[in-house]
């Protein structure tokens, strides 16, 4: 018998199985799925076992398998489809896409073996009478007498607990032996809770939901409105009927929350992932699936490739949230990954948001996705009154970062022993240092941007590519000693606001504070503890966060993510502001928004401040349409990039003449024009933006693209099929 093994080849244009011939050993152990180790050249490499045939008619010598690696990983049948899908969506290779659906430790190019943690145990090596024996026998330390009582009673005990050197003589004379478990990384300590009695409202969606047929449904429900709780008793009922759940979530600082209630509602039944997890924690969570040993999966993004079988439901809990987006390749969303997936399993998926995005309420609108409606919050809670307030007239009393009003309600929180959450869109200190005397702007010499200054370590860095250079205290250009601070981050917030509040308890949360494992979990722990009266932070306080106590959010500068040249701008700020306002007033405590902005009249601020995402929704449909914008149209957008300016150029300048040639007349293709960033690390991006409906020319016209530039080792294209930002 023969096996056809994907392997790892660095070309894009080989994607196919090599043939080898199944040793004696393994007839009829090896398995469509499995990895393996085989000869390739002069090397040993690593691949998956994609078909198994009785015959070979190739020209070429075949070798025999090796060995079977990791033994218990096998892609089932449903991961293959999946590969094979998001190759096709994303123009990626097919063992590029089992690549991305692995944990690194079982990725094809790892060769380090042996992730799994073992716990010694010191047990009996000899009988009873044996041991009686040996202690009756004059000599004996009493240390070593007290550990062999030990291990006679309890039959097991833990190495660690008995370390010494008696020990080791027990284990030499051969009267005690070691064993060694598997111990898994990440277990449950949380204690059961009860379920909750749905309310009316959360009952109606449950029961709309028909868990044997593949619909989608969009659960728009306002912050608070008890959509975990919806989540929760679908995924009840599903395990019930013996079947499997994903839950995804957004980022890590939602998955801790959420990690923690489903830990509480169904025990050990979780596994977990999200990318704060060591390669030996995610190794130990994927061997409990692949063991069959649970039913629920919740996580982020690449959680959806997670090998449960016998699915039954997939739910995408925020689903507008930017980080379902692979960034680099394979560029999928995690939403098409579970649309096909629920597909496969003819299964219900989930969508829910407080702002869905306007592709998905177009869909939902029109009864493409069964729509769903919690309009309220739960019980008396009631969503919070939000305030608009002009940072123009402000800056004419000198109040530069918070307003009049906002100092107020915070002394008021201060006061009353409530929390506030403040939002500001950017970390690091200041983002702009320039010289007043001769206009020297800090930039990064790689990358077409200034450069943001960071306090704490006395530096500023390149947030795209990661150059850092030590700030100097005279401009390093003229030497004069006049630098200016521009522009407010959450370093300097920090700072401003235990200048105002010196006796209140602050912490910060952005990528700067939140870098060692374990941060963010403790920051959130604590604050919810009232360890802290204010929490600040970028967008990643903004979202799922629970805390009773919370009764003031603060959103600092309401314009930053409006300003944003792109066409979801609008659509981000609404979602980021609603969703921030939504962290407050969440128990019986009413809440409070502040929003300081430059742009009070602002349409968007002000669906935002009356909480209406109808009326959102309808306004930028509308700009949607002007424009040519999803879900009007589809886009794609293809980026030329080249460290030689005019290589890129004229590349670029090819492919729209190519892209002219081949799509279809209704198509239409924008550019070249130059990337949001021109320059990052010296690698010069122009991008081509195309907008359709439909064209059938399409995917093989941006393959053979791809294809092609696969041969150039000058220029590079990379072509993403469903942007979220262009
Ligand atoms: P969402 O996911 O929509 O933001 P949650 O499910 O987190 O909403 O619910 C908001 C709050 O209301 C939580 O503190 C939750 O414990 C509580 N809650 C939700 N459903 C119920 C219910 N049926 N009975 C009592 N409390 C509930
Ligand atoms: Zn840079």
């Amino acid at each position: 018998m023969y096996a056809e093994v994907l392997i790892e080849y660095n070309s894009k244009t080989i994607d196919k199985s090599f043939t080898y011939l199944i040793p004696d050993n393994l007839d009829g152990v090896l398995k469509v799925g499995m990895k393996v180790v085989v000869p390739f050249g002069n090397k040993l490499i690593n691949g998956f076992v994609t078909n198994i045939v009785s015959d070979f008619e190739g020209d070429y010598e075949v070798k025999n398998i090796i060995e079977i690696k990791d033994q218990e990983l096998i892609l089932n049948k449903e991961l293959f489809a999946v590969a094979e899908y998001l190759k096709e969506e994303t123009l990626c290779t097919k063992i590029q896409a089992i690549q991305s659906m692995l944990p690194s430790a079982l990725k094809v190019k790892n060769q380090k073996n042996n992730y799994e943690k073992l716990i010694t145990y010191i047990e009996l090596n000899v009988n009873e009478k044996e041991i009686n024996n040996y202690i009756s026998n004059n000599g004996r330390s009493i240390k070593q007498i007290e550990i062999l009582k030990r291990v006679l009673e309890d039959k097991r005990v833990l190495k660690k607990e008995i370390m010494s050197s008696s020990l080791n003589t027990l284990l030499e004379k051969g009267v005690l032996k070691e064993t060694k478990e598997q111990e898994y990384r990440i277990q449950n300590t949380e204690e059961q809770e009860n379920d909750l009695k749905l309310t009316h409202e959360q009952q109606r969606v449950v029961d709309a939901i028909d868990l044997n047929t593949n619909n989608t449904y969009l659960i728009h429900g306002v912050t608070g409105s008890g959509k975990t709780e919806v989540y929760i008793k679908l995924i009840k009922e599903v395990i019930k009927t013996g079947k499997t759940a994903i839950l995804l979530v957004p980022e890590i600082t939602l998955t801790a929350q959420i990690v923690d209630r489903f830990y509480k509602r169904f025990g050990n039944d979780v596994a977990i992932f999200h990318s704060a997890l060591s390669e030996g924690e995610k190794y130990d969570e994927y061997l409990k699936i692949l063991r069959k040993e649970i039913h629920i999966v919740v996580g982020t993004r690449s959680a959806i490739f997670t090998p449960l079988e016998n699915l039954g439901i997939i739910i995408l809990d925020e689903e507008h949230t930017e980080s379902y987006k692979q960034d680099t390749n394979p560029r999928y969303h995690a939403r098409d990954i579970a649309k096909f997936r629920t597909e496969y399993n003819n299964i219900p998926f989930i969508l829910g948001s407080a702002t869905p995005t306007l592709e998905t309420m177009a869909r939902a609108l029109k009864g493409v996705y069964k729509y769903l409606e919690l309009p309220k919050r739960v019980g008396e809670s009631k969503l919070p009154n939000i305030e608009i307030v002009d940072m123009t007239e402000e800056i004419k009393q000198r109040n530069f970062i918070f307003s009049s009003l906002l100092k107020e309600k915070i002394q008021d929180r201060l006061e009353k022993q409530e929390q506030t959450i403040l939002l500001l869109n950017r970390r690091g200190f200041s983002t702009i240092i320039t010289c007043s005397n001769c206009g020297y702007t800090y930039k990064c010499p790689y990358c077409d941007i200034t450069m943001t200054y960071h306090k704490s370590s006395n530096n500023l860095r390149c947030h795209y590519c990661g150059y850092t250079v030590l700030k100097s205290d005279k401009c390093p250009k003229c030497h004069d000693a006049t630098l200016n601070y521009y522009g407010l981050g959450t370093e300097k917030l920090e700072l401003e606001l235990k200048n105002i509040f010196p006796l209140a308890r602050i912490v910060r949360m952005d990528t700067d504070t939140t870098s060692r494992k374990g941060t963010h979990a403790k920051i959130i722990n604590d604050f919810k503890e009232h360890k802290y009266d204010i929490l600040l932070g970028t967008q990643m306080i903004s979202k799922g966060l629970d805390f009773p106590l919370v009764t003031l959010v603060g959103v600092i500068n309401a314009d930053t993510t409006l300003n944003i040249p792109d066409f979801r701008s609008g659509e981000k700020t609404f979602a980021l502001l609603s969703q921030t306002a939504g962290r407050a007033g969440r128990s019986d405590l009413e809440g409070e928004v502040i929003l300081q902005t430059f742009n009070k009249d602002n349409y968007i601020l002000n669906c935002v401040k009356e909480n209406d995402y109808k009326k959102f929704y309808q306004y930028e449909m509308h700009n949607r349409h002007k424009l040519n914008y999803p879900p009007y149209y589809y886009l794609c957008s293809i980026k030329i990039s080249s460290k030689d300016y005019d290589l890129a150029s004229g590349e670029a300048n090819k492919v729209k003449k190519y892209l002219e040639s081949h799509l279809s007349d209704q198509t239409i293709i924008l550019g070249p024009a130059t990337a949001s960033v021109f320059k990052i690390n010296n690698v010069y991006n122009f991008q081509i933006i195309i907008k359709y409906k439909k064209d059938d020319k399409l995917y093989k016209s941006l393959k053979e693209l791809d294809n092609i530039f696969a041969l150039n080792n000058k220029v590079n294209i990379s072509i993403d099929t469903s942007p979220m930002r262009i």
